[in-house]
């Protein structure tokens, strides 16, 4: 594994300078996104995998195809190859069969006109042919001869040409991918064992609050069970990540101290839960404005709105810090709509953006303009077969059921105003989101 130093990053300052109407008070959902964009420098840090082992992992470099995919010209089809000038125009044609190409074993010889190649899907096609007629076009037959249809197909049909998969020397892979199944498929058939993939990211993770009892403990009157951590794992799972996961900390300056040192001396990223917005208790931001340059926002969105964002250093070492808020539905969605593009970038991964769908919402949804709204929704298809999105009843940012239940955010965007009932809105598939 190798490790080069990035180049030095701009300060949260520098960025937020160059903003206009910068108010972290009032912070529109896209412009939190490109703050956090251009903060974040991707990790260099590579390292050599078995090809399986690269699932999920992000390519490091360009691959460049060594060879032409498929490396011959080759049949399509089951049936026999021929001379495309040799197809009858206007009634049937006898054929007489010269020979058999089976998919690794060619037909070596010569096929001259009026003769065929009976021919297996895969093999190189013969030499002399570039055209195969489907065996279930043909009829009568035999070992020696085959009769051929006029005006089925035409010359070249049901052949596959040398290199139209990959061809040789042209990118095959682009550094930055995330690799999925089709990927490693095709390296296999580049011939390719290993890959150079960026490392894994170590992300540590914390909950915050006097109220909160890990599983395992009693649950002492007006406390609740940390489901924070578990929403979290989960979504840095399946995000690839390593992770650190420290457990719940106490609103105890010297508690949370350590552990934001101990989260950043051992992790490229920090993510907390809680202690973010006002409240009396919150230590946290206390503590994270002492360890770095960490800004504070109040985001337009709902739910969501209290977050904490920047870099802290401890002993030499630095992470990324995102200090999420507490209640357990705005985890989530600060998660989706700002921690996992960073982490991506971070991770030097091309990010295309999350594919929008339209669906009708039967019922009135209201909203004020000003501000981004994520309601977890549930698409269907409607009786007239048209997508439609109903939300899932009590919308609080403390109700996780509401994700439990939904399989989708539908996505009220900033200057949006209410929806009424029939009119289409914006829907984001969870199925796809990492
Ligand atoms: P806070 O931002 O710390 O004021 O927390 C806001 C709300 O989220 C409070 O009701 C907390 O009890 C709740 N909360 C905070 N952290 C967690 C957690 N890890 N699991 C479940 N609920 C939490
Ligand atoms: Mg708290």
């Amino acid at each position: 594994m190798t490790d080069t130093t990035p180049p030095a990053p701009r300060t949260l300052q520098e960025i937020v300078d160059c903003l206009p109407d910068y108010d972290p008070d009032a912070l529109p959902v896209a412009r939190a996104q490109a703050i956090i964009e251009q903060f974040i420098t991707p990790l260099h840090a590579v390292e050599q995998l078995a090809l399986r082992q690269s699932l999920g992992r992000v390519l490091a470099a360009d691959i460049r195809s060594g060879i032409d995919v498929p490396a011959h010209d080759n049949s399509a089809m089951d049936g026999y190859a021929l001379r495309g000038s040799d197809l009858p125009a206007e009634q049937m044609r006898s054929f007489a069969i010269v020979g058999n190409a089976y998919a690794g074993r060619a037909y070596e010889g010569q096929v001259g006109a009026g003769e065929c190649v009976r021919i297996m899907t895969g093999a190189m096609m013969p030499a002399d042919c570039d055209t195969v007629i489907p065996q279930e076009l043909t009829s009568n037959a035999s070992a020696t001869r085959v009769d051929v249809p006029a005006g089925k197909i035409n010359p070249g049909d049901n052949r596959r040409l040398k290199g139209e998969d990959l061809t040789l020397g042209k990118i095959a892979l682009s550094r930055g991918k995330l690799l999925r199944p089709a990927d490693l498929g095709l390296l296999a058939s580049l011939g390719i064992a290993e890959v150079a993939v960026q490392r894994r990211l170590r992300v540590a993770f914390f909950s915050t609050g006097d109220e909160l009892r890990s599983l395992g403990e009693a649950l002492d009157q007006g406390c609740v069970y940390d489901s924070n951590r578990y929403t979290l794992y989960g979504m840095l799972t399946r995000l690839g990540c390593d992770i650190i996961d420290m457990g719940v900390i106490k609103d105890d300056p010297s508690s949370l101290e350590t552990a934001f040192r101990t989260a950043c001396e051992n992790a490229d990223a920090v993510i907390t839960s809680g202690g973010v917005s006002v409240g009396a208790a919150d230590y946290t931001k206390q503590i994270m404005a002492t360890l770095g340059d960490v800004a504070f926002w109040s985001i337009g969105m709902r739910p969501g709105r209290p977050m904490a964002f920047g870099k802290i250093h401890s002993n030499g070492k630095s992470a990324y810090l995102f200090g999420l808020p507490g209640n357990p539905v705005a985890v989530m969605v600060t998660f989706y709509f700002f921690a996992r593009n960073a982490l991506l970038h971070m991770m030097g991964a091309t990010v295309p953006s999350l594919p929008l769908v339209k669906a009708v919402s039967p019922a009135t949804i209201r909203k004020r303009p000003g501000r981004t709204e994520y309601q977890r929704g549930i698409l269907s298809y409607g009786a007239d077969g048209r997508l439609e999105v109903a939300i899932t009843g009590a919308q609080g940012s403390g109700i996780l059921r509401s994700m439990t239940e939904a399989n989708c955010m539908i996505v009220l965007h900033h200057d949006q105003a209410t929806v009424q009932a029939g009119e289409q809105v914006d829907v984001l598939l969870f199925e796809g989101l990492l």
